[in-house]
């Protein structure tokens, strides 16, 4: 059958290289070309950007990302059973895909990567929430990416652009809308992959702000949200205990009520109450 980039059907290759999914890698593969074209295109325009791919598998993505337009895709894959049929993309491509092998967890692509960037990845499900959280706390901010569109479990991806009062709000929304616009651009059914996952998966569209939403310093930030969040339905004067002498009046000076719980409060309150504690030195 013929494909949109004349490449042999994803199936094909995985007999051909005998790919049997392992699930200790998250190995979930997109087979269906017109959806891995889809989510390229949910990244947004992809012809003037370099993107960054982590765990590429048999490609599905890649050649997705490419015969969207992308300038260049560097591809992480840990699984060096995939590479062969990597290459063979590459060379459909050329000077367009650089493949390489190893640990997206240990890897520093940067100095391949020339912006604009964008991260663009059907994660796997073990390392997923790390990278993310990685990319999302650089050393300085804005980061090497202008966005990510990455494929999480529909539960992480609702965790990331969850609002206050709602069941997944918590730490990992806070960080990511704190410096980034965070949305779900797709949802997909078990059966999208193979083989099927047990949970449905969304991708969610990260794209970053030159500076994030509201000052905070983000170590003070990262450990008042851990604090609350760490007894979640507790109310803050008592969850936050050990911040501060003072802590109800405190809380109060940054419009937070002490009887109020973490879930409750949003993300301006809390850089609110960072700017305080910073300011304190405490
Ligand atoms: N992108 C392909 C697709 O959409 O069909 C495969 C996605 S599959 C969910 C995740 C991929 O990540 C697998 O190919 C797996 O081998 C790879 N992987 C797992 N852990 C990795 C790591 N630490 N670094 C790089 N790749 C990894």
């Amino acid at each position: 059958m013929a494909t949109i980039d004349g490449l042999p059907p994803l199936r094909d290759v995985i007999r051909q290289y005998d790919l049997v999914a392992k699930r200790q890698l998250g190995q979930n593969f997109l087979l269906d070309l017109n959806l891995t074209a889809r989510i390229a295109r949910s990244a947004g325009k992809l012809a003037e950007c370099d993107v960054l791919e982590v765990g590429p598998g048999p490609g599905g993505l890649t050649r997705g990302l490419l015969a969207e337009g992308a300038r260049r895709v560097v591809a992480v894959e840990k699984d060096a059973r995939c590479i062969p049929a990597l290459q063979d993309v590459a060379a459909a491509y050329p000077g367009r895909l650089t493949v390489i092998q190893g640990d997206a967890l240990e890897i520093d692509t940067r100095a391949l990567l020339s912006p604009p960037v964008r991260v663009i990845a059907n994660l796997p499900y073990n390392v997923g929430t790390e990278l993310l959280i990685r990319w999302l706390t650089p050393a300085s901010w804005p980061p090497f990416w202008t966005s990510l569109t990455l494929m999480f479990q529909k539960e992480v991806a609702e965790r990331i652009v969850a609002r206050p009062r709602t069941e997944h709000y918590g730490r990992l929304a806070l960080l990511a809308q704190w410096r980034t616009d965070a949305r779900i651009v797709l949802t997909l059914p078990p059966e999208a992959f193979t083989p099927a996952p047990k949970v449905h998966s969304a991708v969610v569209q990260l794209t970053r702000l030159d500076t994030p939403r509201y000052p905070a310093d983000e170590k003070v930030l990262m450990r008042i949200t851990a604090q609350a969040f760490n007894q979640r339905r507790k109310m803050l004067r008592s969850s936050l205990k050990g911040l501060a002498p003072d802590l109800e009046d405190l809380l109060t000076s940054c419009g937070i009520p002490p009887t109020a719980r973490a879930e409750e409060i949003g993300l301006e309150a809390f850089c609110a109450l960072a700017r305080a504690v910073k300011a304190r030195g405490t």
